[in-house]
């Protein structure tokens, strides 16, 4: 029941001629008449969103932004807001990404805010979680990821999680070349399933959980195989339209 997803996380990559040849490619590569197996969605740069959203509009692939303000409107110099959003014809926002949360000191609270923010807006949340090396060789990793995802079902109303997605990253995964064994994976997101079931029921059978962590066209078979794997988060190999284009066809 659940439909898979694909989302490319592009980072802050690219350039206006980079763009156009990789959204170019995908609207050729995921052109159909029937819609398409799967959900796809690509999260460029806020600064490439028009450009993605003019040639991406008659198609079935989404885009969204890698982040989002926490406040409505005004003097938030840097940020942009969920109407801004919104106006670009975004479907989509990446909330709690390891990234933000190492770099620029996002914690539980700022996420909460963003889901609650963006979800109430009509934004799919898509609510980044995972542990470090450190926290999973030391044996806490359902802890850490536990806490991630109960601070947001705690804090966030029911309305704003009602599209709510959420994507397991290990951060020893992003970037790194190493990839959680889709035994890891799928223990990790049946675990997740369990705490929303806790929650709520219909949540947990609805929501969709992803993987992300160094997924490309090699490996992304073999992890989507997991029951309560429900499509991946894809950081450099989003940027190859092939491989993106494979990988979007594993989870179909
Ligand atoms: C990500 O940034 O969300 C990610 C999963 O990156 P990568 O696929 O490059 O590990």
């Amino acid at each position: 029941m659940r439909k898979p997803l694909v989302a490319g996380n592009w980072k802050m990559n690219g350039s206006r001629e980079s763009v156009s040849a990789l959204v170019d490619g995908l609207k050729a590569g995921l052109a159909t008449e029937d819609g398409l197996a799967v959900d796809v969605a690509v999260f460029p740069s806020a600064i490439f969103v028009e450009q993605v959203g003019n040639v991406l509009a008659s198609t079935n692939i989404s885009w969204g932004l890698q982040n989002i303000c926490t406040e409505e409107e005004g003097a938030y110099t840097g940020e942009t807001s969920v109407a801004m959003a919104k106006d670009f014809a975004c479907k989509l926002v990446l909330v709690g990404h390891s990234e933000r949360r190492a770099l620029y000191g996002e914690t539980d609270a700022d996420v909460v805010a963003k889901v609650q923010r963006a979800g109430l807006a009509g934004l799919i949340p898509v609510l980044c979680v995972g542990e470090s090396l450190e926290e999973r060789e030391s044996g806490r990793t359902m802890d850490v990821v536990a806490q991630q995802v109960q601070a947001v079902l705690k804090g966030a109303s029911p309305e704003s999680l009602a599209q709510l997605v959420i994507a397991y990253e290990p951060v020893w995964a992003i970037g790194t070349g190493l990839t959680a064994t889709p035994e890891q994976a799928q223990e990790v997101h049946a675990a997740i399933r369990e705490l929303l079931a806790e929650h709520d029921a219909d949540m947990a059978a609805r929501t969709r959980i992803l993987y992300g962590g160094s997924v490309k066209g090699a490996n992304a078979a073999e992890i989507f195989a997991g029951a309560d794997v429900d499509g991946g988060l894809v950081g450099g190999a989003s940027l190859d339209v092939q491989d993106f284009l494979t990988i979007c066809g594993a989870a179909g």
